[in-house]
């Protein structure tokens, strides 16, 4: 990679760290019964990784799955349809599921995960997002812990990339173009 990229830090590690350690008290204050942690791929892998250390902390004992989803693009654009890339392997019959994503904006992704793993028998679908986007939102549906409420700008890494750059920043930020530099 060229190193001329340019990144406005808008969450940084400690922030990150900070708030990752109080949602993992909250969601062991919601006393999840047999919890199955579901990270949905491939944008949450940093915070679910960081979030489940810190449930250990939090005297939790999740298992832990993925579920690869991908919503289907027209050109740029979201057609709404959400695509299976990868199932979970586990039954989640009778279970508490947290799904644990990067941000939830329009809602597509995690409303479609949210009903299938109820319909697949789930006692409790918990959400946990890193970010929220308020005022995005084309399906009714909350996250029940949010890290942060973010600005509506198009964010990248911890996870969060733009054709699968700057994923591996340890902070969230914004990307700076040559207009905010002008
Ligand atoms: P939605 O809630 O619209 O179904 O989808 C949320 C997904 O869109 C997130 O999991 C993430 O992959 C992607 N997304 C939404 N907003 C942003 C953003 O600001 N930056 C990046 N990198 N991805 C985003
Ligand atoms: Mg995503």
């Amino acid at each position: 990679m060229s190193g001329d990229r340019k990144v406005k830090v808008l969450y940084d590690e400690l922030a990150i760290a900070d708030r990752t350690e109080a949602l993992a008290r909250e969601i062991a204050a919601a006393k999840p019964k047999e919890l199955l942690v579901v990270a949905i791929l491939k944008g949450s892998f940093m915070f679910a990784a960081d979030l489940l250390r810190a449930l250990y902390r939090a005297g939790m004992e999740p298992q832990v799955e993925f579920f690869h989803l991908s919503s289907y693009l027209e050109g740029t654009v979201s057609s709404g349809a959400v695509k299976i890339l990868r199932d979970i392997e586990s039954s989640v019959r009778d279970r508490d599921v947290l799904l644990v994503d990067d941000i939830l904006e329009s809602g597509r992704t995690l409303a479609f995960a949210k009903d299938l793993l109820a319909a697949r028998g789930a006692r409790r679908v918990l959400i946990c997002t890193m970010l929220e986007k308020p005022g995005k939102r084309a399906v009714p549906i909350d996250a029940d812990f949010v890290g942060f409420v973010c600005p509506d700008v198009f964010v990248v890494g911890y996870g969060m990339d733009v054709a699968h750059c700057y994923r591996e920043l340890p902070f969230i930020g914004r990307v700076v173009t040559a207009q905010d530099a002008a």
